[in-house]
């Protein structure tokens, strides 16, 4: 017995029901791991949306900048070059001597010199100045560049030979000495008015000639897009936790109304509503429980089958509710009167089944004989207060190796009938030996 699983009524049992939480956990996880989904992919969308649209916003900025040079050069060009005040290390660009027809300096009446100056060298002046106060770098290259300054970088050469094969806009960050760039590159095709000098190269009308790259500082930005990251995980997270939380709430709520109800409805289907004990179809299942447990074991087990004596006469006398009242104040007196693990059930009207697990004969005789003292003795209240006493017979029967419930039962049974017969208020048993 020691091994086994003892419920307050003392009775080995296999629970009727088994609890939800099991069940319900199983679909707290399937739920929670649904949501934990959903909220990743929410907010990785979330991230993921922001980070492109960081990149085109720059794409944007970038492409306002190349379109802003490429109408710069285009205006240069058409003038044939402009005009710049000769400033201390300013030379005449080699590029431009010996063209015909281009006066690479000129002087003013009051003797300030001009150099000549081309779109290329414009571009790569603003370029400077740009870059000095960090807004953005220009630069323009070609894959077979006039000026070999103008060699293409590895972002450069690999954009370069994009365009050739039809790409219209490359743009990547990259990570630099001096930070975090946004690299912009675009061709520049061919024109009518390029072609006066770069058709020496070989190039016609439409050809890729080169291309300008426009570079913006992005370490601000990806600080920004990195802070935003942060505040999604740290919301996502505190989402998730809070869902969770609720969900497992409910579940554990709905696990304790649903476990509640249930044994509320077992206590029903097991009970006697008139004294509490197990009802008779209980007191069998766990008889027969008993019965299977001790043959398997080897172990001693007794049965007392008891019936209140001249009952119909406290009915006759008293009314069917004293009647009533003395069966409860009998249950409960025994019940009081039996060890915790012995089944006290009841049978009938006014008879009893009490399983002893565990039990000789001669410990089952004196239990039986206990409960039959502890009933005699009782003062039994009844309606207006009137009080009466009772007693009650029994019948005993040990478990045998050869013992069926039935048989078992038909024993305690016959010497109950004989307890009855030989006066009542005893105990009787009709096995061999004590
Ligand atoms: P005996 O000593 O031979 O057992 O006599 P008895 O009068 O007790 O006879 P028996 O056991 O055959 O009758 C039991 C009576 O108990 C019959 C019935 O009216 C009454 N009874 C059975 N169940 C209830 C019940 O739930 N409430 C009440 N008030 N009476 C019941
Ligand atoms: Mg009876
Ligand atoms: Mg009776």
């Amino acid at each position: 017995m020691k091994n086994q699983k003892i419920d307050s009524h003392g009775a080995p049992s296999t629970p009727l029901v088994k609890s939800n939480s099991r069940f319900v956990k199983k679909y707290v996880a399937i739920i929670s791991l649904i949501v934990t989904l959903l909220i990743t992919i929410i907010f990785w969308g979330f991230s993921y949306r922001h980070s492109s649209m960081v990149r085109e916003h720059l794409t944007h900025e970038a492409q306002a900048f190349f379109n802003e040079i490429v109408q710069t050069r285009q205006w240069i060009i058409r003038q044939d070059g402009v005009y710049v005040k000769k400033k201390p290390g300013m030379r005449i660009d080699p590029y431009l001597t010996g063209i015909p027809g281009l006066k690479t300096s000129i002087t003013d009446e009051e003797g300030e010199t001009y150099l000549l100056h081309n779109h290329a060298a414009i571009t790569k002046m603003i370029s400077a100045m740009a870059t000095e106060e960090r807004l953005f770098g220009i630069n323009i290259t070609s894959l077979d560049p006039l000026n070999p300054l103008n060699e293409p970088d590895a972002f450069e050469h690999a954009a370069l030979i994009d365009f050739e094969k039809g790409e219209k806009e490359v743009h990547r960050f990259v990570e630099t000495p001096n930070g975090l760039l946004f690299r912009y590159m675009a061709p520049l095709p061919a024109r009518k008015e390029c072609l006066k000098c770069h058709g020496v190269q070989g190039y016609e009308l439409g050809d890729i000639r080169g291309g300008i790259t426009i570079s913006i500082p992005a370490d601000q930005v990806a600080d920004e897009v990195n802070k935003t990251r942060i505040i999604l995980l740290a919301s996502g997270l505190f989402l998730l936790g809070l869902l969770l939380s609720v969900i497992i709430y409910l579940a554990r709520r709905l696990v304790s109304v649903i476990d509640e109800d249930e044994r509320k409805l077992v206590k029903l289907a097991t009970s006697d509503p008139l004294t509490g004990l197990f009802n008779r179809r209980e007191g069998n299942r766990r008889f027969k429980e008993l019965i299977s447990h001790s043959s398997r074991a080897k172990l001693p087990l007794s049965i007392i089958i008891i019936d209140i004596d001249l009952f119909k006469q406290v009915n006759d006398n008293f009314g069917h509710q004293s009647g009533d009242e003395a069966i409860r104040t009998v249950a409960t007196t025994m019940q009081a009167a039996l060890r915790d693990y012995d089944v006290l059930s009841r049978y009938g009207g006014e008879e009893f089944l009490v399983v002893l697990p565990t039990t000789e004969l001669a410990k089952a005789l004196e239990t039986a004989e206990r409960l039959r003292r502890v009933i005699e003795a009782v003062v039994i209240r009844i309606r207006n207060h009137q009080k009466i006493g009772l007693t009650i017979s029994a019948g005993v029967a040990s478990l045998r190796e050869d013992d069926t419930l039935d048989s078992l039962l038909y024993r305690a049974d016959n010497a109950l009938y004989i307890a009855k017969e030989e006066g009542r208020n005893q105990v009787q048993h009709l096995e061999k030996k004590l």
